[in-house]
């Protein structure tokens, strides 16, 4: 008990968010330097030529240079165990960043420090504080000229609708700065360029110190008592029960490519952040410390390595401790089963693991018979997790193969990237599985799934817009959904379980649509089968 007690007690998961080249890549890649899993930052990408890194898959990815899947990595640091969950920069991929959020205890947010928050970012940004976990601030890039500390304070406040805590404050930006002032240990912390290769050295001397002016200069000495000074009065306590809650978000400034600030962030992220925290089920609460493995799937990539044409689905592991050979139930399939080919990624490399703990994330191969939100647990239990939300499509295309004899690719591709949740799939209530409607949240998901289709499964698609944006499930059993009164531009279709659902061009045809059918009753979300 005490091996997996420790075990657990020492991970760190977290899921790591920020608008395209904010530097979340740099900041991960510094991570991993400063926990020894890479030797010198840029060795793992050359990601200035080729644009691609450690976490992203996709040849999508290095075209476009958005991050279009999430991945995982995993690394020590002194004798923490950290998990970190990539999410795509792109908001539409927000549903995406949310199961990963799902999978994550707490999660970080990088931004540019001469940007603020980003307009494409927002919605992101809202997903992370709609899960109520942690949030921890990292404003990246002070070693460009920076906008004025306090206003994007303010920004993330007002924007984000979360109260913010300085836990360091800049020193100068641009070519001019020179370190960070940790307010809680009351002293500066000084660093040295290096070129950003490798760690970087930092003096740490103490806010009364004489020789405080000739480190930082008297200008930057004054401004940062002044700004001290104003700090001190005008934010807001430091109330470690708001940040577990997510309403107060610890901040820290530095610069990720020239590694200034990057560790004291880490090292404060790690000891403010909670260790793998209790999920909720269909059994109650389940405490992680609970011996008996349970986990629960948030993500599954299909296709990640061409050669072999496999798919993987990610767990979470909730609780106890997962062994290579173990028997487990799948409670969604019913079914008892050894999980196969169990792995983890280690910085740049996959490997196959003998064991895990609850915190951790691990890959397994999927034949198929995995979905989003399934609960995977030790044959002695029984229960499901909290069902993960999926958000209602706004964007629709009808699609068909263009080559009729690739009806069997179509049909594959089409329900394999549905499963993965990258897309939702429905069908005209007399049309055959040779022509599907797509719906997606966002759409960048519609330009994946055609490059996907195309490049995996080798089928071209004729594709034709539909003008709907809202959908609504018809909750009533006793119906005939066909003899509904619907207007004109009101679609009627059936979803992979055969539930009906109406697509709406307005919510003024909902409306109509409601008046005309009386005891008609429509939900946003599917309410099961
Ligand atoms: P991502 O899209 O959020 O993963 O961003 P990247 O880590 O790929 O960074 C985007 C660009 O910003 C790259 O050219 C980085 O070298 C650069 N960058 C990242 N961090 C910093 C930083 O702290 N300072 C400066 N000046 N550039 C940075």
């Amino acid at each position: 008990m005490g091996k997996l007690e420790d075990e657990i007690k020492r991970r760190r998961t977290f899921a790591i968010i920020s608008h395209p080249d904010a530097g979340k890549t740099t900041l991960t890649e510094k991570f991993l330097l400063y926990g020894g899993a890479i030797a010198q930052a840029g060795a793992v990408k050359g990601k200035k030529n080729s644009r691609h890194a450690v976490s992203d898959w996709m040849e999508i990815e290095k075209q476009r240079g958005i991050s279009v899947t999430s991945s995982v990595m995993q690394f020590q640091y002194k004798n923490y165990c950290i998990n970190i969950l990539d999410t795509p920069g792109h908001q539409d991929f927000s549903e995406d960043t949310y199961r990963t959020l799902m999978a994550a205890d707490s999660a970080v947010m990088v931004i540019d420090a001469s940007k603020g928050v980003e307009n494409q970012t927002r919605k992101l940004f809202k997903v992370c504080v709609m899960r109520h976990i942690p949030i921890f601030t990292f404003v990246n890039k002070m070693d460009r000229e920076s906008r004025n500390p306090f206003d994007l304070m303010e920004q993330i406040e007002s924007e984000l609708g979360i109260q913010t805590y300085p836990v360091n404050w800049p020193i100068g930006s641009g070519k001019e700065f020179k370190g960070v002032y940790d307010r809680d240990k009351k002293h500066i912390i000084s660093f040295e360029a290096s070129g950003g290769q490798h760690q970087v050295a930092a003096t740490e001397v103490d806010l009364s110190d004489p020789s405080l002016d000739s480190l930082i200069g008297e200008d930057l000495h004054s401004t940062l008592c002044d700004d001290i000074e104003l700090l001190d009065g005008a934010s807001y306590e430091f109330d470690i029960e708001k940040v577990r809650k997510g309403e107060l978000s610890p901040v820290f400034f530095g610069s990720a490519l020239t590694n200034f600030g990057v560790e004291p962030f880490l090292e404060n992220f790690l000891e403010m952040t909670t260790s793998p925290t209790p999920r909720n089920s269909s059994a109650g609460i389940i405490d992680p410390f609970d011996p008996e493995f349970s986990a629960f799937v948030f993500k599954i990539q299909a296709n990640m390595n061409k050669a072999h044409r496999d798919r993987i689905t990610f767990l979470r592991i909730c609780s106890g401790k997962f062994d290579k050979d173990m028997e487990v139930l799948h409670v969604q399939g019913n079914k008892k089963l050894r999980l196969s080919q169990p792995q983890q990624i280690m910085a740049q490399e996959r490997e196959i693991i003998d064991e895990a703990y609850a915190g951790d994330i691990i890959g397994v191969f999927d034949p198929g018979i995995f979905a989003i939100g399934d609960t995977i647990c030790s044959p002695k239990k029984k229960f499901e997790f909290e069902s993960i939300p999926t958000f209602a499509p706004e964007h629709f295309m009808r699609v068909r193969q263009k080559d009729t004899l690739k009806r069997k690719q179509f049909v594959k591709g089409t329900t394999q990237i549905a499963q993965e949740g990258a897309i939702q799939i429905f069908h005209e209530p007399d049309s055959g599985m040779e022509e599907v409607i797509v719906g997606v949240v966002g759409v960048l998901q519609l330009e994946v799934f055609e490059y996907r289709m195309k490049n995996e499964y080798n089928v071209d698609l004729f594709k034709e817009g539909l003008p709907y944006s809202y959908i609504r499930w018809i909750d009533n059993k006793d119906i005939d959904p066909k003899t509904l009164k619907l207007s004109s531009d009101t679609k009627l279709v059936k979803d992979f379980r055969d539930n009906y659902l109406l697509l709406f061009t307005s919510e003024w045809n909902i409306r109509w649509a409601l008046e005309r059918n009386e005891g008609l009753e429509l939900s946003e979300f599917n309410r099961g089968d």
